[in-house]
């Protein structure tokens, strides 16, 4: 199928041939359909699988007739995190640059003032945080009876973090003679309810997992303890040819330590975690693309749904507590037909965890193995440290820590009553730095200059210690 068999208008064609895809997606071809039927739309799709043309394509075509009023939003667009607001608004511009439409990005951690302007001035599309969203609401600043097309982007993740009843709420705000378009990586009950309570008759569409079936991404499980968590990484880092990695962590705290010991350590990393400003998240972000940090440490919530291309390896750091993240997180290497590789650290208190991972992926995740001696991970270090001065300062946020521990939300805290977010569960044990460490490597990047040990998931060589759980 080809672009042009879709019914999109020739501006909208253009703007698809700028942007250098030649075929629609699985779930574009279809998605966009539907979507110009008016009809609304239930798809179970994850990142990755180009569902954002899928709803933006249309919606632009759609929007393009009608006329802006101040105020009042014309469509709306949820989203779970300010990466992800972001990032569709990025995706509006591209494939909407023929057009005449006006966009505003309600989103936590901007000012606001510019916000409100640019809403008073009449906006075809709003793409927003749900929290921030009922903030401007609750002020007056917003009206949502104009508001003929509602996306909720994400839906799984919104559950996660607590938004469905704001998300509940800002329906009901809505006209009730709408389109609405609902995405989701799973269909848990509360998402099913929440389309059986706001959604007509919608069309099912369901596409596979990228993550799960995607060939290019080798995995592995690293067995080991928590204490073992930092050599086992510095250790992958030097001796696995990485290129670009990004190290994910279920906490921000670990985030936080974690991107400040690997810049000691003398590797070029960075971090992104929900508690920095998006300012500075965007600049960390800039300079992950840019490879001017070749190590990113993130967590789930400021990390999901990044599309940054060429990303060698994806480490968790720790095992996520929901297996829906694994599959976000792997997914972040192996993009666009490169390979890519995985790594899970897995300790005994995270069995149940990552046979949810296994559960939910279909798939048995291979355990790690080096196939040479038993030899301790003294030997197995390639370089001595020269110093231990920080390459360059980490980013500090200024929360406390007992605040930062707490887990990720983007916007506000959930009022009394609401989900709790599921990823308050039980704290990682690992989270102060092992001080007497010393580090594995100095180079700027890593491993730039020497051929990969590695070689599909096994090492010959020294057997670092940390390897030694494994073997039982
Ligand atoms: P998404 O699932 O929306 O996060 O998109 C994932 C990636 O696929 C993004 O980098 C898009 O730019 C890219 N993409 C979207 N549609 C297509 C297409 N038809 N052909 C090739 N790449 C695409």
């Amino acid at each position: 199928m080809k672009f042009a068999d879709l019914g999109l208008s020739e501006e909208l064609l253009s703007a698809v041939h700028d942007a250098g895809y030649t075929e629609p997606t699985p779930i574009q071809a279809e998605a966009i359909p539907q979507v110009q039927m008016m009809r609304d739309l239930i798809a179970v799709a994850q990142t990755g699988t180009g569902k954002t043309a899928s709803f933006v394509l249309p919606m632009i075509d759609i929007l393009a007739e009608g006329r802006r009023r101040m105020r009042m939003p014309r469509s709306l667009i949820l989203e779970p995190t300010r990466e992800l607001a972001a990032q569709v608004a990025e995706n509006f511009e591209k494939y909407g640059k023929n057009h005449d439409l006006k966009l505003a990005l309600l989103i936590g951690g901007v000012q606001m003032g510019d916000q409100v302007k640019a809403l008073d001035e009449g906006v075809d599309v709003l793409i927003a945080t749900p929290g921030r969203l009922m903030d401007l609401f609750e002020r007056g600043k917003i009206l949502l009876t104009g508001c003929e097309l509602l996306v909720i982007d994400e839906a799984d993740r919104m559950l996660d973090m607590g938004f469905i009843p704001d998300i509940e709420e800002i329906c009901s705000k809505l006209p009730e003679q709408r389109q609405t378009l609902l995405f989701s990586a799973t269909m848990p009950p509360p998402i099913k309810k929440l389309a059986d309570k706001f959604l007509s008759n919608p069309k099912a569409i369901e596409v596979a997992r990228p993550a799960s079936t995607n060939v290019n991404i080798q995995q592995y499980k690293v067995l080991c303890t928590n204490r073992q968590k930092r050599e086992a990484l510095r250790y992958f880092l030097n001796n696995d040819d990485v290129q670009t990695a990004i190290v994910f962590a279920n906490r921000k705290t670990t985030v936080r330590d974690l991107s400040k010991d690997l810049e000691k350590a003398g590797f070029a990393a960075g971090q992104i975690q929900g508690d920095m400003d998006q300012a500075s998240r965007n600049k960390e972000l800039a300079r992950f693309k840019a490879g001017e940090i070749t190590v990113l440490v993130a967590s789930d919530v400021a990390a999901r749904g990044l599309d940054v291309k060429d990303v060698s390896h994806v480490f968790n750091y720790d095992t996520p507590w929901h297996p829906d993240d694994y599959v976000h997180r792997v997914g972040r290497t192996g993009r666009a037909g490169a390979k890519g590789r995985a790594f899970t650290f897995v300790t005994p208190e995270d069995a149940e965890a990552i046979a949810n991972v296994e559960k939910l992926t279909n798939q048995k995740i291979e355990v790690f193995k080096v196939s040479g001696g038993g030899s301790k991970q003294d030997d197995a270090r390639g370089e001595e440290p020269k110093d231990d001065k920080p390459a360059h300062k980490a980013r500090r946020g200024g929360k406390s820590r007992d605040d930062a521990a707490k887990p990720e939300r983007d916007d506000r805290s959930p009022k009394g009553g609401r989900g709790k977010p599921a990823t308050d569960e039980k704290p990682a044990a690992d989270e102060k730095p092992a001080k007497s460490h010393k580090p594995a490597s100095k180079g700027r990047k890593p491993r730039e200059d020497s051929e990969p040990k590695a070689k599909a998931g096994e090492w010959e060589g020294p057997r670092p210690s940390f390897l030694d759980h494994s073997a039982t």
